[in-house]
């Protein structure tokens, strides 16, 4: 059996793993469905995927090829009359105290050529089709110019986004996160108001009572917008998406003052998103990375920055595992499964805040004690590893939203137009 190791899609993930391996000076070889650059939702980074690409030995690159600096994010309520800022730099030192928002064609296609510079073999227009695990390694069988082939090697990393090659084969079961199904529809636009001076950078998340818009600079003239709606919202409207898109834009005074002006470049796309995870994320010759193991609301801007981790992980997994080894054990299988599950979760909890209308309200609230703001604002930045001082400090948010919902502590917001 062939000693490579075969990763299946080259989004953020699939590059992080094939990156750090191939720097390793393991035999890496990449299939990517699509040919590069190819558009992708998802351009808003947080400041701690900075240690991923610093791992994969991207950062430079990344930090030199001229992204929208976003210094921080920015919530704000429909009506216009209430709007919380959160300045990275207020809580973290470099390169923490910022990141970038990014157009996803350029920013993955950067991590693909990085992947192919560190050694990576890379074949794009190639879709992953089937796979059987052997007792020694993996057979992948992918269509590429209309002809079928198949590529063997030691290991597979499954980083196909959120139509999980693996997940889909196996038929793996899916648990669904409590948090109620969505759709989103956006488009890039020109003409949209920016915020003044240093806050020009920022992610805005303007929160209606039923969903929210998203406003990410990507560069001098295009701004993404998108608006996030329950399904049901879709449903009941008359004409589609994009009507529905521009009769919420309407009604919102925030958002009539930033989108008066702007005109979409481009067309507009639907995506239908929601909270899941897969319960297993390997066996014992596979392992699952970033949306291929579960797919988080965006409202936090976390997907990019998990899936850079999560292929990192599947890379140190692989890595730690001796040559000519059987396959994962079980515990090795429950061990990943642990660690990426855990990647996720320290945004869920923020994600049911922002979707608690009570909760949402401590969230917004005008004088917040300055220390918890700190703790709030490396949340949002996406840390892992919070001083324990932080994470006491996020504890009691979360106790003040709980008390919220009893007693109101903090102001009632008015969605009203
Ligand atoms: C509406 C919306 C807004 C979002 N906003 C943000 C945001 O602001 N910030 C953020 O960080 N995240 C955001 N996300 C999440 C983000 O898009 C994903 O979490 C991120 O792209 C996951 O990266 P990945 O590498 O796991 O998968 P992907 O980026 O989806 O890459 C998977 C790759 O696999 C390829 N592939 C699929 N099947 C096959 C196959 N069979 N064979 C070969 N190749 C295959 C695909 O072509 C693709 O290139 C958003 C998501 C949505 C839906």
């Amino acid at each position: 059996m062939n000693d490579q190791v075969i990763i299946v899609g080259g989004g953020p993930a699939g590059s992080a793993a094939a990156s750090l391996l191939a720097r390793s000076g393991k035999k890496v070889l990449l299939l990517e469905k699509e040919v590069f650059p190819r558009f992708h939702i998802g351009e808003s980074l947080l400041p701690f995927s900075h240690r991923m690409l610093m791992r994969i030995g991207a950062w430079e690159k990344v930090k030199n090829a001229g992204f929208m600096i976003k210094p921080g994010a920015e919530f704000a309520l429909s009506n216009g009359r209430s709007l919380r800022r959160f300045w990275f730099g207020d809580s973290l030192d470099e390169p923490y105290d910022k990141t970038f928002q990014v157009e996803r064609s350029k920013f993955d296609a950067l991590l693909l050529d990085h992947a192919k510079e560190s050694g990576a073999s890379v074949l794009t227009g190639a879709a992953a089709r089937d796979f059987r695990e052997g007792p020694n390694g993996v057979e992948v069988e992918y269509e590429r110019a209309g002809a079928s082939e198949r590529a063997q090697g030691q290991w597979l990393i499954d980083a196909t986004g959120r139509g999980p090659f693996v997940g889909k084969i196996l038929q793996l079961p899916k648990t669904d996160l409590g948090i109620p199904k969505k759709m989103a529809v956006y488009a890039h636009f020109r003409n949209v108001r920016r915020n003044p001076g240093k806050a020009a950078g920022n992610i805005t998340v303007v929160r209606l009572s039923n969903g929210w818009f998203w406003l990410i600079p990507l560069d001098e003239e295009k701004t993404s917008v998108g608006m996030v709606r329950p399904i049901s919202a879709f449903q009941n409207e008359r004409g589609g998406p994009s009507e529905l898109f521009e009769e919420t834009v309407r009604g919102s005074r925030e958002l009539r003052s930033r989108l008066e002006k702007a005109e979409p470049i481009g067309p507009y796309r639907t995506t239908a998103d929601y909270t899941y995870r897969l319960e297993r994320l390997a066996g014992s010759r596979w392992l699952a990375a970033g949306d291929a193991a579960g797919f988080l609301d965006p409202v936090f801007s976390s997907g990019v920055t998990i899936a850079l981790e999560g292929g990192v992980a599947a890379a140190e997994t692989v890595l730690g595992q001796p040559n000519g080894s059987r396959g994962f054990s079980p515990g090795q299988q429950r061990e990943f499964t642990r660690r990426i599950h855990g990647l996720a979760r320290r945004f869920s909890d923020m994600i049911q805040m922002f979707y608690d209308d009570r909760a949402f309200e401590v969230f917004m609230s005008p004088r917040p004690p300055q220390a918890m703001k700190a703790a709030i604002t490396h949340l949002l930045a996406g840390s892992t590893a919070l001083h324990p001082s932080l994470w006491l400090r996020v504890k009691l948010f979360y106790l003040l939203c709980g008390l919220q919902r009893r007693w109101r502590l903090a102001p009632a917001l008015d969605y009203g137009s």
